[in-house]
């Protein structure tokens, strides 16, 4: 197996699935979302551990994330958070995922596909209530729960919505989810009177579950918090589950005023040992951190030097390392610099981090 690898710790990813379980007490069901292969953990390891640490429903974003985790065996329920083409409908159908809905176009266009196949549909209704993205209006609601129910083909299973800035604790942020729980709660109520059963109400992500209780009703979609990154300060105790290592490829020295790398961006300030390691932006590890991070190894932050190559990357180890061939290096884990930590020196959320380690990067389950 090559040096670089992502270990991911499955037992923390439980560990992280029982705090939002003691978190949100018994009765709300637990939704794991597994889109973009579980965040780049593994989709299917991501999906059997949330399964058997107690969650009900599993979330993805294209038909293809739902026929991986359907053909590795997977029954549970899986909701299809982004619209599929009218095209890929007759999988939808035939793999069983539940998809949002939000126009009546597609209502019709999806009990079409589900009543060619002779097999019920279930669907969620997705209501926007500030999020700008997928959703009807509140107002719209009864309506269009109307128009699924009267669908001989389609099961009105569910009401969702989305919340875009619950994970803010800037007091503005925190009203405005409160309006968007109160728009949701007006939509989910107007189905209600129009006669009709919304299913589970869901409308929870990370930070809804952290910071906002009155948006737990039936099931929450926590993904960031599961796998180990806190939505925002004052969160409760949860650990990073991926971890990326690698291993010295090289050590060799560097006399002062000779240059390392593409662009000649940095030069030895004094002489010094370099250890050359084989990960690099072709792994998804970002070229914006050259410079600007350090690698962990045997306890000891190395700085990231010059411009990072698409299969390497240099480090500098200081004149008298103690440090050998071969030596493990965690780029970045729960024990040293995490994921988010990473992101901050990027300017963007550790959601990107561990996206981005491609299907270069071998994956290994521990704790399982
Ligand atoms: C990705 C996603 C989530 C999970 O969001 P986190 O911020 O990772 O908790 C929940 N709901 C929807 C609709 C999503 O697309």
């Amino acid at each position: 197996m090559r040096a670089t690898k992502a270990i991911i710790h499955l037992d923390r990813f439980c560990r992280n699935m029982q705090g939002v379980r003691e978190r949100i007490g018994p009765k709300p069901r637990i939704c794991v979302p597994v889109k973009a292969d579980a965040y780049g953990h593994g989709a299917v390891r991501i999906a059997g551990a949330a399964l058997e640490a107690g969650a009900g429903f599993l979330a993805v974003a294209t038909v293809g994330e739902g026929a991986e985790l359907r053909n590795a065996g997977i029954g549970a329920p899986i909701l299809l958070l982004s619209l599929p083409l009218p095209e890929e409908l007759p999988e939808v159908v035939s793999l069983g995922l539940i998809p949002l809905v939000s126009d009546r176009d597609f209502i019709r266009e999806a009990a079409g596909a589900a009543q060619k196949a002779g097999k019920p549909l279930e669907v969620h209704l997705k209501i926007d209530t500030g999020m700008g993205r997928l959703g009807c209006s509140p107002g719209e609601a009864p309506e269009l729960a109307g128009c699924i129910v009267r669908e001989k083909y389609l099961r009105l299973g569910g009401t969702a919505t989305h919340l875009a800035v619950s994970d803010s604790s800037a007091p503005a942020d925190r009203a405005y989810t409160k309006e968007q729980i109160a728009r949701f709660r007006e939509g989910v109520e107007g189905i209600r009177r129009a006669g009709f059963e919304p299913g589970i109400v869901h409308g929870a992500n990370s930070g809804g579950v952290v910071f906002h209780e009155d948006s737990w009703f039936d099931m929450v979609r926590p993904g960031i918090l599961l796998y180990g990154y806190s939505p925002g300060p004052g969160t409760p105790e949860v650990t990073p589950v991926m971890e990326l290592r690698t291993r010295v490829s090289c050590i060799k020295p560097v006399k002062k005023g000779e240059t390392v790398s593409y662009g000649r961006t940095w030069t030895a300030p004094q002489d010094t040992m370099i250890a050359i390691l084989p990960v690099g932006y072709g792994d998804g590890l970002s070229r914006g951190l050259g410079g600007n991070f350090s690698v962990t190894i045997r306890g000891r932050r190395c700085p990231l030097v010059g411009r990072i190559c698409m299969d390497q990357c240099m480090v500098d180890l200081g004149p008298e390392p103690e440090i050998r061939r071969w030596e493990e290096v965690t780029v970045f884990g729960p024990e040293t610099l995490t994921a988010a930590d990473m992101a901050a020196v990027l300017g963007t959320i550790p959601y990107e981090i561990t996206c981005n380690i491609n299907k270069r990067v071998p994956r290994i389950y521990l704790g399982s």
